[in-house]
């Protein structure tokens, strides 16, 4: 007869085991301070106050809130009132590719490089999605949680969680809240995805001590960040090229077109300047993940390329793919502010006709840009 394994309790060690035999490079467990405590009250009052400044743009699922009133997204004890703590993992997602300031083909785009991935476990390799693949990984960590911990609720989530992943991260150990508002490791820098396991279960001691911010005197990612989206350790979300390029519909303010430059689909300009991940880059081996390998076609796209792209060639490339989320109104929109700015002769024809399209976006945006190559 097999016995029944007795419980364990789960450390911060095992947890970090179990999520790396899952699949992820780093985890750790956070308490969920108590909804009386000091650090709840903190943390919903920074939160409520950068939804109230406008912050968040038009991304109404971090303004979503409860019958009571209070922002979903604020406090965990607000959805969940069995949770106790939370089990954050980090997949690292830098490639042994360029980086996006790096010197790049004249006309080319750049595609933030945690969409680029694609699955090259099947064959032929396919377009991933960093929010499926990692969401199967937390199952299987769930599942072997539950083996060693007995029964407890859990929730798994990837981006959709009623929290902010990154104040738990710290708590879980992962790294320190840096000055451009990532998550910052020693070791793997900040090119990571975060996901969460919310749990019932009390972490066990002794849990990881908070680390300790390096950021310094460093002002790179401030100093670099091209639309002014950064002071230290805020971000203005309707300033930053990732929200722009990615979460905003209709026409982008046009104080805001050049600083996008040649980004069509988000920005890692205030990560790749930092110091951090050009260490990483140096001392630690590049991601190396079949599941969100990178796509060559997607690195430093060739900008005729992407743009001579039809409704169906578009559904076809990005089919399973973050991308996806700017729709193809969105992504011509910000093909056009990028040809623009690249200031190539060459494009005219393409912005020409999309000056005459349906689209009113589109066609403000190509005039717009037609005006700018003029200009250049
Ligand atoms: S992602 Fe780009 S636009 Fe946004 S804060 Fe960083 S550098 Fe600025
Ligand atoms: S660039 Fe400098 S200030 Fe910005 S996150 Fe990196 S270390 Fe911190």
């Amino acid at each position: 007869m097999k016995l029944a394994a007795m419980p364990q309790p789960l450390t911060p060690s095992l947890v970090n085991e179990l999520a790396q035999q899952a699949g992820f490079s780093l985890a750790g467990i956070a308490p969920v301070p108590p909804l009386d405590s000091a650090t709840t009250s903190e943390e919903r009052a920074r939160f409520d106050e950068w939804i109230a400044a406008g912050a968040a743009g038009e991304m109404e699922y971090l303004k979503r809130r409860n019958d009571s009133g209070e922002l979903v997204r604020s406090t965990l004890h607000a959805v969940f009132p069995w949770v106790k703590s939370v089990v954050v993992c980090a997949a690292n997602y830098n490639t042994d590719q360029p980086r996006s300031i790096d010197p790049a083909p004249e006309g080319s785009g750049w595609i933030s490089r945690y969409a680029w991935s694609e699955d090259r476990t099947t064959s032929p390799p396919r377009p991933s999605d960093y929010h499926k693949v990692l969401l199967k990984r937390l199952r299987s960590l769930e599942a072997a949680l539950h083996e060693h911990a007995g029964p407890f609720e859990s929730r798994c989530y990837v981006d959709t969680g009623p929290l902010v992943e990154r104040v738990y991260a710290r708590y879980a150990g992962i790294g320190w809240t840096a000055k451009n508002c990532t998550i910052l490791n020693q070791q793997l820098g900040s090119l990571f995805f975060l996901s969460v396991i919310l749990t019932s279960l009390e972490p066990e001691s002794p849990l990881p001590q908070l680390a300790a911010d390096r950021c310094g005197s460093c002002t790179r990612c401030i100093d670099a960040c091209p639309t002014q989206a950064l002071t230290p350790y805020q971000m203005d979300a309707t300033r930053c090229i990732s929200y722009l390029t990615i979460e905003k519909r209709g026409e982008i303010p046009e104080d805001l077109r050049t600083g996008i430059g040649r980004n069509v689909f988000g920005c890692d300009i205030c990560q790749d300047v930092c110091p951090w991940n050009e260490k990483s880059l140096r001392t630690a081996p590049p991601a190396d993940d079949p599941e969100l390998a990178a796509r060559a076609a997607l690195v430093n796209p060739a900008l005729d390329w992407l743009s001579a792209m039809t409704p169906d060639d578009f559904a076809q490339w990005f089919y399973g793919s973050p991308i996806k989320r700017a729709k193809y109104e969105g992504f011509r929109r910000n093909l056009a502010i990028a040809m623009g700015n690249s200031g190539r002769a060459d494009s005219l024809p393409h912005l020409e006709e999309w000056s005459r399209d349906d689209d009113p976006v589109l066609r403000e945006t190509a005039a717009w840009a037609i005006g700018r190559i003029g200009a250049k």
